[in-house]
Order: structure tokens, then C-alpha cells, then sequence
């Protein structure tokens, strides 16, 4: 065997993760989060505050007393032992207005920082921080028999809150699972979290699409299709750069300065729905024309952490890294990714991710791995064949040929739902989002 060959077969065992798919006989469980605008009136959108703070104050607490529990070598309290504190902090006289607020959200706060930690023992996540007031503002119901939707007069019924209004742009399908209250951009919503069993569905398409997510670009396909990146967001960064100069001119906490903030806020929301629809439409159009996708496995958290270094590292190219870190961001390969894999399960296909190794770098034509056959950004030429491409093409082909190197190995080349890929288990499915502005799912 050649050994730029077998170079490439190496990345065969880094598979990472294989489509998610739960393993149900002939029917598969569809979690589907549908978000509305609620319309409270005063007293509710009042309450609502003190319910959002309620839970980041049982947050911060129960965040404190662990850390303090650490510092004095002692073992960190389980959710039980959280909650047996809570009803104390409920009936005690120091917070007696706790008790105003619906008992299961403190818990679910509990459980938010349970979860926090196991992300981060398992390296997922940076250690819990505090919470602040004004950042992700939000309680979540989890029972569904305390939650009653009327959706023919497009209202909600909500523990402590009573009947609140919603704007009621879309019907929700599925049996209600939970809903959580949060705040953004200055407006309350409501994301109902519902659950059906649907048909396992099989996919229209038979083709199997590589991918190579650019800098440049967003994202160049096998079939050599380029994904440009939302010009929308560009020039929405334009504006808040040029609003946060302005901020800057102004004298600090004054009215002008207030406004200018209050403009930037607004500029962020948006670039957040601009992102959301761009991704959301990609997506949809990727998984409705493929039944298998390959993607890179990127570490994106990594990457985008990377440039700043520490103290006693201090990263270099510092600021190359940095621009490349936000149009990262800007980019949202995360959500991207996150949004094809469950869009794929819903149609019956699949998401492979291989490992990213020498993707840029290879020769799909006779299989030579070198740095110099990359020499620009746009063009890819092989310095021992002389194969030419587009270099995010060419990426996106090797990428393809390590997925269909993972799905021989896995013995099984169709998206089969019972059969499926690789050795990953079956995962728990991601909940998914159908909101008004992204209506194409
Ligand atoms: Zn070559």
C-alpha cells in the first residue's frame, strides 16, 4: 500500500460520532421545541422578573455553598441534598419571597447546575460561573400536567402566572413535555418542548455529499457547490462596530450613552435572528438533497479559545486568531452541525464526522499529503501529480472519501435506520427548535 494511502486510511479510527438515532422498532421519538412571543400583561411580566430572579439567586447560592464546600475539602451536595436546602430557604426569614415563586423552576435551576457540573468534569464546559441579572434570564416548567395549552385561544397556562397570552404563529404538534419562560432582546417568550412518535422515515435522496466547513467561504461541498457566508451578517457587523465606536464617544452611564448601548443590544438581536435564519435554511437544503453527510469532526470550542493564551503562554498570532475565532462564531458550525444531525434523523439520513486530519492538505488523485499543495487560500495544486482544484472543493472530496472509508468499515453503506454506522451508541436526541422566523424545517 501506498504510504500517502495509507496516511489516509489512519484517519479511519477517529471516528467520532455516527447519526443519532434512537433504537425504536418502528417508530421514532420526535422531541420539536416551538417558541412564541408571549404578551403578559403587567402584573404577569412582573412576576415573571421576580421568577427569573428567584431562580438565579437559588442558582448563585447553591453555586456559592458548593464552592465553599470544595474549599473546605468537602464533599459537593447532590441534587437531593440541594433541594432538602432549598425548601429550608423557602420557609427560612431571610428569603421569604422565594416562596412566591413556583417551586419546580428552583429546582430545575438545581438540576441546570448539576448539569453544569457534569459539563464540566467532563470537559465540556468552563466551571459554572454566577449568574447575572439581564443574562439569560429564564425559568423552565417541567411537568407537563401543570401546563395547559389552549391553542385556539392562543394562551398558555403556567403555574403561579395563570393564563398569559402568546403570539401564535404556528401549530404545536405532539404531546407537551415542558416549557421554559426566558427573556430576550427585552421581550419574554415561551419555548414548548413537545414529543410524538413518528413513522422512522427514509430518506428521498440516495447521495452522499462531503463537506469542508471555509473561513472564506462557509462551507464547499463535493458536488462542488460553494456556500457563501450571510452577507446579511457582514454588514450587520459593520453597523456595530461603527455603533460601538459611537458608544465609546459618549460620557459614560449618561442618557446618549444609554441609547447607544440600547442600539447595540438591538443590532446583536439581530445579527442572532440573521444567523439562526441563514443556518436554519443551509441546513434544510443540505439534509432535503442528501441522505448521508460527512463533515469534519472540529473542535470548534478549542479552536475559538485558543488565541488569547494565558498568563504565562500568551498565544501567538494573537490577532490573525482572533478574526478567524469570530468568523467562527459568525459562521455558527456549532449550531450548524447541531441542526443537520437532528434535521437528518427526521428524514432518515445520517451525519457522518471524521477526523479534520490533512483534509486541506491531500491529493484525492494520488493520495500525496503536503503543505505545498496548498499554496493559497483559493487554489489547490498537487506538487507531485499536478492535480488542480478548488482547495475547499478538494477538501470537501477528501473529506467525502474518509466518510465512505468510515461506512465500509462500519459494514453497512446504506443509511439503514435499524443498522446504522460505526460503534457510538445510540444518543439521547437533541431537542429541536421550529420558531417563527425559522419556519423552514
Ligand atoms: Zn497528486
Amino acid at each position: 500500500m501506498d504510504v500517502h494511502l495509507e496516511n489516509a486510511m489512519s484517519t479511519v479510527p477517529n471516528i467520532i460520532v455516527v447519526a443519532h438515532r434512537p433504537n425504536y422498532n418502528l417508530c421514532m421519538q420526535q422531541l420539536q421545541a416551538f417558541k412564541f412571543e408571549l404578551r403578559p400583561d403587567g402584573q404577569q411580566e412582573r412576576q415573571m422578573r421576580r421568577f427569573a430572579g428567584s431562580c438565579r439567586f437559588v442558582f448563585n447560592e447553591a453555586l456559592a455553598l458548593q464552592k465553599e464546600r470544595y474549599e473546605q475539602g468537602e464533599k459537593k451536595l447532590g441534587y437531593a441534598g440541594l433541594c432538602k436546602l432549598l425548601t429550608e430557604w423557602r420557609k427560612g426569614p431571610e428569603t421569604p419571597w422565594l416562596a412566591d415563586a413556583p417551586t419546580h423552576p428552583l429546582q430545575q435551576t438545581l438540576k441546570d447546575l448539576e448539569r453544569a457540573y457534569a459539563n464540566f468534569f467532563a470537559k465540556r464546559a468552563d466551571f459554572p460561573r454566577f449568574k447575572k441579572k439581564g443574562q439569560s434570564d429564564s425559568f423552565r416548567y417541567p411537568d407537563p400536567k401543570q401546563i395547559k395549552l389552549d391553542q385556539g385561544n392562543s394562551r398558555i397556562f403556567l403555574p403561579k402566572l395563570g393564563w398569559v397570552r402568546y403570539r401564535n404563529s404556528r401549530k404545536v404538534v405532539g404531546e407537551v413535555r415542558n416549557a421554559t419562560v426566558s427573556l430576550s432582546g427585552g421581550r419574554w417568550h415561551v419555548s414548548i418542548q413537545t414529543r410524538q412518535e413518528v413513522e422512522d422515515p427514509r430518506h428521498p435522496a440516495r447521495s452522499i455529499v462531503g463537506m469542508d466547513m471555509g473561513v472564506a467561504c462557509f462551507a464547499a461541498l463535493s458536488s462542488g457547490e460553494i456556500i457563501a457566508p450571510a452577507s446579511a451578517l457582514q454588514k450587520r457587523q459593520r453597523q456595530l462596530a461603527r455603533a460601538q465606536r459611537a458608544m465609546s464617544r459618549k460620557v459614560k452611564f449618561s442618557n446618549n450613552w444609554k441609547k447607544a448601548k440600547a442600539r447595540i443590544q438591538r443590532i446583536h438581536t439581530r445579527i442572532g435572528h440573521a444567523r439562526r435564519d441563514f443556518l436554519h435554511k443551509t441546513s434544510t437544503a443540505i439534509s432535503q438533497n442528501h441522505a448521508v453527510v460527512v463533515i469534519e469532526d472540529l473542535q470548534v470550542r478549542n479552536m475559538s479559545k485558543s488565541a488569547a493564551g494565558t498568563v504565562h503562554l500568551p498565544g501567538r498570532n494573537v490577532r490573525a486568531k482572533s478574526s478567524l475565532n469570530r468568523s467562527i462564531l459568525d459562521h455558527g458550525w456549532a449550531e450548524f452541525r447541531r441542526q443537520l444531525e437532528y434535521k437528518q434523523t427526521w428524514r432518515g439520513g445520517m451525519v457522518i464526522a471524521v477526523n479534520p486530519r490533512n483534509t486541506s492538505r491531500m491529493c484525492p488523485a494520488c493520495g500525496h499529503v503536503d503543505k505545498a499543495n496548498r499554496k493559497t487560500q483559493a487554489r489547490f495544486k498537487c506538487v507531485a501529480c499536478g492535480h488542480t482544484a478548488h482547495a475547499d472543493v478538494n477538501a470537501a472530496n477528501n473529506v467525502l472519501a474518509a466518510g465512505h472509508a468510515v461506512m465500509a468499515c462500519g459494514g453497512d453503506v446504506r443509511p439503514h435506520p435499524h443498522l446504522g454506522v460505526g460503534t457510538a451508541a445510540p444518543m439521547k436526541q437533541e431537542p429541536t427548535e421550529a420558531t417563527q422566523i425559522a419556519s423552514a424545517n
